[in-house]
């Protein structure tokens, strides 16, 4: 059976960052010798405009019947006041692809230290992978909007704590052994079960040294020593904001990946970023946050790891090559970035 990927470009930085990851693609399946057959899909705010739906009932079906969705961003400024927004479209999309386990992982790629010049915010050894929890917490929660008061409610059962620890506890197993949960145990009820649900896992997992940090902590050691990092695990909203930071730490927001995963092969990649609209449509978006999350649909979803560590050395030979678009301090367009990668597959 054909493999089938289905491109989401969506909304401000989306289609740009997208079309390099299908110009990669191309090449690497040639190169790699295996055939796919790519969709797209309207989703986000263009899904709003065109469909009056950020998640348009054919696009849902493709997206069941993938396997890899390849994301670009949704959201923008057109669409943050209306009753519909591009951001429900993608909270559906997880819940109904059921990707409950997020990876972030937060490396310097070998390369990127011959930049120059290098951001002193950078470190020099970061290897980190952020294991977020995707579709409990507060972004499930009931809510209740008002102008003069509102709620939004979080919830965590034993289950969706158990499956999402259970990824993090093998990850480290296969990294440097090292997990730290990041909660907030001292003042939230969902933290506390969070926090003896990961202790009661742990007995399973000897080889894996664990502790736990408030999240506070956490986003302090991130910035003043994340070397210190192996894997962390945390719920979904913790986890949103210290994957930006930690991708900050490991270079820029526009190099870090992501993969979405559930209990079936499928899943969701797209970079870390946002829609970026500050600088959509001006060529200058970072592709490589988006190229290595195809990278990451290669390896978990596609069987295709060939591939994807020909796009990661690709990667790294075009930073080590001193290629490198404006947030990352270089000149690169984003058409001039695509094509070093391509060129150095
Ligand atoms: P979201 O809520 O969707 O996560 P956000 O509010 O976190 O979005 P982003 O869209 O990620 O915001 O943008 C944050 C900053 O990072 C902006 O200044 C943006 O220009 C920059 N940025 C985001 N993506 C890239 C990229 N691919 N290349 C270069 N800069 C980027
Ligand atoms: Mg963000």
């Amino acid at each position: 059976m054909t493999t089938k990927i289905v491109f989401l470009p969506g909304d401000g930085v989306g289609p740009e960052v997208i079309g390099a990851a299908e110009a990669v693609l191309a090449k690497v399946s040639e190169q790699e010798g295996f055939s796919y057959a790519a969709e797209h899909h309207a989703f986000g705010g263009a899904a709003i405009d065109s469909h009056g739906d950020p998640f348009p009932t054919e696009t849902r079906a493709a997206c069941l019947a993938a396997d890899a969705v390849i994301l670009g961003a949704v959201g923008g400024p057109k669409w943050a006041g209306g009753s519909v927004r591009p951001e429900q479209g993608l909270l559906a999309m997880r819940s109904e692809l059921g990707t409950f386990a997020n990876l972030r992982p937060a490396t310097i790629m070998p390369g990127l230290e011959a930049l120059s010049p290098l951001r002193p915010e950078r470190v020099t050894g970061c290897d980190l992978l952020i294991v977020r929890e995707l579709t409990g917490g507060l972004y499930f929660g009931d809510r209740e909007e008002g102008s003069e008061a509102a709620l939004d409610t979080c919830r965590y059962s034993r289950d969706e704590v158990e499956r999402i620890a259970r990824i993090a506890f093998d990850a480290a197993r296969g990294r440097r052994g090292k997990l730290t949960s990041v909660d907030k145990a001292n003042v939230l009820a969902t933290s506390r079960l969070w926090r003896s649900v990961v202790d009661d896992m742990a007995t399973d997992y000897p080889d894996v040294t664990l502790d736990h940090m408030l999240v506070d902590a956490a986003a302090m050691r991130l910035v003043s020593a994340p070397t210190d990092f192996d894997v962390i695990l945390t719920e979904n909203l913790f986890g949103d904001i210290l994957s930006d930071q930690a991708s900050a730490v490991a270079g820029s927001i526009g190099l870090a990946p992501s993969a979405s995963l559930g209990s079936g092969k499928g899943g969701i990649f797209e970079p870390i970023h946002g829609s970026a609209p500050d600088i959509a449509g001006q060529g200058k978006a970072n592709p490589v946050g988006t190229i290595l999350s195809l990278a990451m649909a290669l390896r978990h979803s596609l069987d295709q790891e060939a591939a994807a560590v020909r796009i990661e050395t690709a990667v790294s030979k075009a930073l080590a090559d001193g290629h490198g678009t404006f947030d990352l301090g270089c000149s690169d367009s984003t058409k001039e970035m695509t094509a070093a990668i391509c060129e150095r597959l």
